[in-house]
């Protein structure tokens, strides 16, 4: 299907509901209207349907906002858009290639690190990333009533050896605001939990998140929260998205940055230094910067890790230490993870 360079201008202005609910179900599903906001062709990109079927495009208008019109490597784009080399079989490469479900006690419990223990709260994502290593998590299985999230509670109090909660996904914050104010409160209770932290991209993908109804919920405990965000390229952070993060920040937030190495987004010494700078104006500290996991269907991401240490080496050159993130790679089984240099 071809795409009329002139049917929708990309100039046209969109209007965007200040709700982030409302901008959640206006995300853009579709490969053919993704494309003509950013005046591109499906041909130009070798845009897969197919790839699409297995694991849906979904893109809020915010993000959208932030690429460049016209550009078929935008590094933003390319993390969302569904391509043909997806589909290649990969022998190396699997459906659960963390072995999570090894680490699955019971329903919404991912427990793998000895003293924290991550939460499966919302299957949802507000944007569905290409190499998500969770792409193919059984959700299903793992969606829970707020009386299932009461043995998730008990789990967590039997066991004195946690001190930390992590609220994970699909992405925490895609859960409704009483639902989380009442699960944070529970937590709360638990003498021996000392950390909540709240892994989501949210905040970037949709800055409206980041509303009052979150921060009284967020800041209600005797917990800090500590947030870490997920941005890949400083591209991502604009003017709203600083915003967000300063509320974070104002609230008593720690606002940590976890990234993914990706070919053809962020595979360079540079990119990944004006990253860093970019968090570092925001207030924000780098934390780990991820190898690519073995998930089918991210092959065409993944980096060697040779080449992954020659630009780490390059970019420990353009930083001062504390704005070089840790390298590090997820080997299933292990009691952390791995310090690749
Ligand atoms: C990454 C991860 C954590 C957190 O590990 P940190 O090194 O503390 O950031 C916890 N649980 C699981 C299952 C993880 O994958
Ligand atoms: S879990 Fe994170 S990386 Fe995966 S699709 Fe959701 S937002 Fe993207």
């Amino acid at each position: 299907m071809s795409t009329s360079n002139t049917s929708l201008s990309p100039a046209q202005p969109i209007s965007i509901s200040p709700d982030w609910k409302v901008q959640l179900s206006q995300a853009v599903t579709s490969i053919d209207q993704l494309l003509s906001c950013l005046d591109l062709s499906p041909e130009q990109l070798s845009a897969s349907q197919q790839a699409a079927s297995e694991f849906a495009l979904k893109v809020p208008r915010p993000f959208i906002q932030r690429m460049q019109p016209g550009d078929p490597r935008d590094p933003l784009l390319l993390q969302v858009l569904p391509v043909t080399a997806e589909m290649q079989p990969s022998p190396d490469y699997n459906k659960d290639p963390l072995e999570e479900s090894k680490h699955n006690p019971i329903a919404g419990i991912v427990h793998k690190y000895a003293n924290r223990l991550l939460l499966v709260i919302s299957p949802a994502c507000a944007i569905n990333c290409r190499y998500c290593f969770r792409r193919h998590f059984p959700y299903a299985e793992n969606r829970q009533s707020k009386q299932q999230w009461q043995s998730a509670l008990d789990y967590i109090r039997s066991d004195m050896s946690i001190n930390e909660v992590i609220y994970s996904g699909g992405d925490p914050l895609a859960a409704n605001d009483s639902f989380l104010g009442w699960l944070t409160a529970e937590i709360a209770e638990i003498a021996h939990i000392k950390r909540l932290r709240i892994h989501t991209r949210l905040p970037l993908v949709i800055p409206a998140r980041i509303d009052q109804s979150f921060l009284k919920w967020a800041t209600a405990t005797r917990l800090k929260p500590i947030v870490v965000l997920h941005i890949n390229h400083a591209n991502e952070i604009d003017a709203e998205v600083a915003g967000a993060i300063k509320k974070l920040l104002d609230a008593g937030m720690q606002v940590l940055n976890q990234s993914v190495l990706l070919r053809g987004v962020n595979d360079s010494a540079l990119a990944l230094a004006e990253l860093s700078e970019r968090l570092f104006d925001c207030g924000v500290s780098p934390y780990y910067l991820h190898l690519c996991d073995p998930v089918a269907g991210a092959q065409h991401f993944d980096l060697d890790e040779t080449t992954a240490k020659q630009i780490y080496g390059q970019l420990q050159t353009l930083l001062p230490g504390f704005l070089v993130p840790k390298l590090v790679r997820e080997i299933p089984n292990r009691q952390s993870k791995t310090l690749i240099s």
